[in-house]
């Protein structure tokens, strides 16, 4: 596109002919003068920049058309439904890009119900007045932990920072120095501990930390003794840790509390999906953990939540924490909680209603016969510009849940005479997004988390690899 002239630039026409152009008024009818004005004068703004900066600008010769369809776009922006479903074929489980857990039924209908009508959310029904949002939820989290008490704020990461500010405000903290760690964003355990306004006090090194090591720290400025599950790495080789229950003691010879950030927390044995062993919420609290604090939206399965769990008069001071406020869970969140823990009271069923655990529990060979069935419809929606292939890969569990933990999976690997990337887009682009995941000279689907196979195939016909805009 060549660069306009200063004639051309002249030719843009004015605000107000824009908006009063043929090319725009449907545009104005839709959204209303108001913004189409701040859209006209910015995509104005933004071509006279361009054309001062010496850059290219792609003005046809027809200026107004050329800023109408820009205007268009822009606005079209708002009125798309976003963020929207997509496919998630990455083989990650519980993917913290692309929302976490699904929620099951039981969950979705209990929300709409709270999302459509009032409710006795903070309203004690018996005595006709004033309650507490936690009561939907405390007796159940008990129940299903062995807990004391326990109560709920927005995410793990508001959870941790939550009980860190009541029990170690202007204290020490101590953590083992392999334990201090980061979740991506900016969730780093310094400097969540320094916002929390506590002082931490690294103890052992990077890969041994020994029982000696927290008796030889513990002292009158100790606020908390804390251990935090290594969510997203290992530490391997020559290692030793503190066991859960060893560090519950020296805290308690101590007389300070004991705290663990489990991050993903998961109440039911794991292994019964073929995943590695995992101390459950009920082990920890069983261990001597103080407190435990873990995720509503990992290895849980349910809506974005933070958990705390552990000795009655600690929750209570975390309960009055005023911070608590600025952290509450959602009445549709707090509904959808409740409902995912009820489908944990039967422990037959769980693996089945939930489908975080559905998803980990599939069997290779019911993920093989899929692949089996989709491969060829596959090959023909790619046309001549690729072909399909079943392949065994690897499915992780995903957002720092079982750092190294990989189940087996298997799935469609796509080589294509068309560059990947072009391929990938072409995956992104279907009305229901495909997110899959390159790797070396091929793009992977795996299967483990496709549960809709229909849209999925449905679909397929729009797939467009070539680039040409056919649709778009
Ligand atoms: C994921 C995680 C968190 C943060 O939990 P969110 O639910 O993402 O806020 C905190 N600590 C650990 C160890 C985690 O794995």
């Amino acid at each position: 596109m060549a660069s306009p002239t200063k004639a051309e630039l002249r030719k843009i026409p004015s605000i107000d002919e824009l908006l009063r152009s043929d090319e725009l008024s449907d545009v104005v009818q839709e959204f209303g003068r108001a913004h189409v004005l701040a859209a006209v004068q910015q995509s104005v703004a933004d071509v006279r920049r361009r054309f001062d900066e010496g850059g290219s600008v792609d003005l046809t010769s027809n200026p107004a058309a050329h800023l109408a369809a820009k205007v268009r776009e822009d606005l079209a922006q708002l009125i798309t439904a976003t963020p929207a479903r997509v496919f998630n074929l990455t083989g990650t489980v519980i993917h913290t890009n692309l929302g976490r857990a699904p929620l099951p039924e039981e969950a979705i209908a209990a929300m709409e119900q709270a999302a459509r009508y009032p409710s006795n959310l903070e309203f004690d029904l018996q005595r006709g007045r004033r309650g507490d949002r936690d009561t939907h939820l405390e007796r159940l989290i008990c129940s299903l932990t062995g807990a004391e008490a326990a109560t709920v704020v927005n995410n793990n990461a508001a959870a941790v920072m939550l009980s860190l500010n009541t029990l170690a405000l202007r204290k020490e903290v101590l953590v083992a120095r392999g334990q201090l760690i980061e979740i991506g964003g900016s969730f780093r355990m310094p400097d969540i501990m320094k916002r929390a306004g506590a002082k931490l006090h690294e103890v052992g090194t990077t890969n041994r930390t020994h029982a000696h090591d927290y008796t030889d720290a513990i002292g009158r400025t100790t606020g908390l003794v804390m251990e935090v599950h290594t969510s997203n790495y290992l530490i391997n080789g020559f290692t030793k840790a503190v066991p859960t229950s060893d560090l519950a003691k020296i805290a308690q010879q101590h007389v300070v509390p004991f705290m663990v950030d489990l991050g993903s927390g998961t109440l039911v044995k794991l292994e019964q999906f073929g995943l590695p062993n995992e101390a459950t919420v009920a082990d920890v609290v069983a261990a001597g953990a103080d407190i435990v604090t873990f995720s509503g939206d990992k290895l849980l399965g349910g809506p974005q939540a933070g958990i705390v769990v552990g000795k009655a008069e600690l929750i209570d001071r975390i309960k009055r924490n005023p911070m608590k406020r600025a952290m509450r869970m959602d009445k549709v969140s707090i509904v959808a909680l409740r409902a995912v823990l009820q489908l944990y009271l039967d422990p037959q069923k769980v693996a089945d209603k939930i489908p975080v655990l559905r998803m980990l529990n599939r069997s290779l060979a019911d993920i093989e016969r899929q692949a089996e069935n989709l491969r060829p419809v596959v090959e023909q929606a790619l046309g001549h510009t690729g072909r399909a292939e079943i392949v065994s890969c690897k499915s992780q569990v995903g957002s720092g849940a079982l750092p190294t933990a990989e189940t087996q999976s298997a799935g469609i690997a796509i080589k294509t005479s068309s560059s990947l990337s072009r391929l990938s887009a072409a995956f992104r682009q279907l009305p229901v997004p495909v997110i899959g995941r390159l790797t070396g000279n091929r793009f992977i689907m795996d299967l483990r988390c496709l549960d809709d196979t229909q849209t999925f195939v449905d679909q397929l016909k729009l797939l467009n690899v070539s680039g040409r805009s056919a649709q778009r």
